[in-house]
């Protein structure tokens, strides 16, 4: 089974490998795009669908926290339909003064309908919230311009809304929230509630205070949501697949483009060596910084993500180093090994190296020290200290001639004639000369 899974990705990966460097980058950057346009069709998917209700039931607006409700639909009650979720349908009354779940029974068990995912969330910063209930001019209508609604809920004299946003806090914490407006849709209050709460792991990794952060975590929540937040309406069923590649391959996405452009040569013609190096080293570790937050964010544990980005980074770092350290051509600037031309002796070292080996082993006799334990001048035990064995070894020598050129090898580039000179040693054995054997009287010492 498991052979089943390995091989084919052993064998993409093999051909992966033999592909030149545009051509890897190029597939990376293309997977990556395509999941991209995919997850973010899935966003802001709107359905709207009238239906009639068929049976007596329950719909449950402003759920969470305090703001449980229901409200009683009866057959011939107009809904208008917006999605599945779940065993439940998404729905709300025609004038939108009501908005929540229906069991689907309720609405006749329609078909046809949108599926929005259970687990869809918008996560926002709370500085983002923060942000959004000082602004003067928020309304009703803004909310509704930003992000979908989960549930309505209208009385006489406000109306109460909850949005598919989850605010995260600087420690990884996370709240829902509520907005109640004037009938005339001006913003009166809001309140939020805790859904999860992970000291533990923000004890490690926050040294920010909790609310309203103005760190880096709020800016990478917000300008990477929509890398973090579950989208309502996956695009195929395989959404995890999907935001997982992104989640994982956005922030090397830098590093991708930037080899690119180095792989095509003209774009980055200009650009010296050191400074492409250093651009490389500056991605990888831009990348291995912001994934780590991103899979924090998206809500794996400190102790899983932390380990697994920076041992896949390394690895990467290596492999990278590996396969094409030294191969941009510092004249011409193409990604080619360069050509070798010739080798040639420059210099010739004679050296005696003396060797030898145990030829035989005899144990001669063994030397042992006691402590004694004595009560009342009486002994009572002895404890065995120390042990050496004496043995006779014959041992044969020798002498090895060996000779140690150097070499120096001139290499060219193909297309420019830019040349590199590398020097190295090359060690060769010429001769040995047995020197007889020795007798030797040899011990081991072991204290117990
Ligand atoms: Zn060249």
């Amino acid at each position: 089974m498991l052979k089943l899974i390995f091989k084919p990705i052993i064998w993409i990966f093999s051909k992966f490998l033999k592909l030149p460097l545009w051509g890897q980058m190029t597939i990376l950057i293309a997977i990556s795009v395509t999941t991209l346009v995919l997850m973010t069709a899935s966003f802001g998917h709107k359905a709207d669908y009238m239906a009639v209700a068929r049976q007596e039931g329950p719909m449950f607006v402003g759920r969470g926290g305090d703001l449980s409700d229901t409200i009683h639909i009866v057959p011939g009650d107009s809904l208008r339909l917006l999605a599945e979720l779940g065993e439940m349908i998404w729905a709300e009354t025609p004038d939108g003064h009501f908005r929540g779940v229906i069991p689907a029974e309720v609405a006749g068990n329609p078909d046809g309908l949108p599926i929005r995912s259970q687990k869809q969330d918008h996560k926002i910063s709370f500085r983002k919230y923060l942000r959004i209930i000082d602004d003067p001019d928020f309304s009703m209508e803004k909310l509704y311009a930003m992000t979908s609604i989960n549930s309505v809920r209208t009385t006489a004299d406000s109306i109460v809304v909850v949005p598919n946003y989850l605010l995260l806090d600087d420690m990884w914490n996370m709240f829902r929230v509520s907005f109640t407006f004037n009938p005339d849709g001006s913003y009166i209050a809001s309140q939020y509630w805790p859904t999860s709460f992970r000291r533990f792991v923000s004890a490690i990794t926050s040294y920010e205070p909790m609310m309203g952060g103005s760190g880096w975590r709020a800016w990478l929540t917000d300008h990477f949501s929509w890398l973090i937040s579950r989208p309502e309406f996956p695009a195929v069923s395989s959404n995890w697949l999907l935001s997982g590649i992104l989640l994982n391959m956005v922030p090397f996405l830098p590093l991708c483009i930037l080899l690119l452009l180095l792989a095509w040569r003209r774009p980055l013609y200009w650009m010296p060596n050191w400074v492409a190096n250093l651009l490389i080293v500056g991605c990888l570790f831009f990348a291995a910084y912001v994934w780590a937050k991103l899979m924090l964010l998206r809500g794996f544990s400190f102790l899983l993500a932390y380990p697994v980005v920076w041992i896949i980074t390394i690895v990467l770092a290596g492999l990278f180093l590996g396969l094409y350290r030294g191969l941009r051509c510092p004249r011409c600037k193409r990604l080619e090994h360069h050509e070798l031309i010739s080798s040639e002796v420059i210099g010739k070292k004679y050296k005696d190296r003396k060797g030898e080996a145990v030829k035989n082993r005899t144990h001669t006799h063994t030397t042992t020290g006691y402590t004694v334990h004595t009560r009342n001048g009486v002994e009572e035990r002895r404890e065995k200290d120390w042990e050496e064995k004496h043995y006779n070894e014959e041992v044969e020598t020798w002498v090895d001639q060996v000779r140690i050129d150097k070499i120096k090898e001139l290499y060219r580039c193909r297309h420019c004639g830019h040349e590199r000179v590398k020097i190295r040693r090359e060690e060769s054995w010429l001769s040995r000369e047995d020197t007889g054997v020795e007798n030797r009287r040899t011990s081991k010492f072991k204290r117990f």
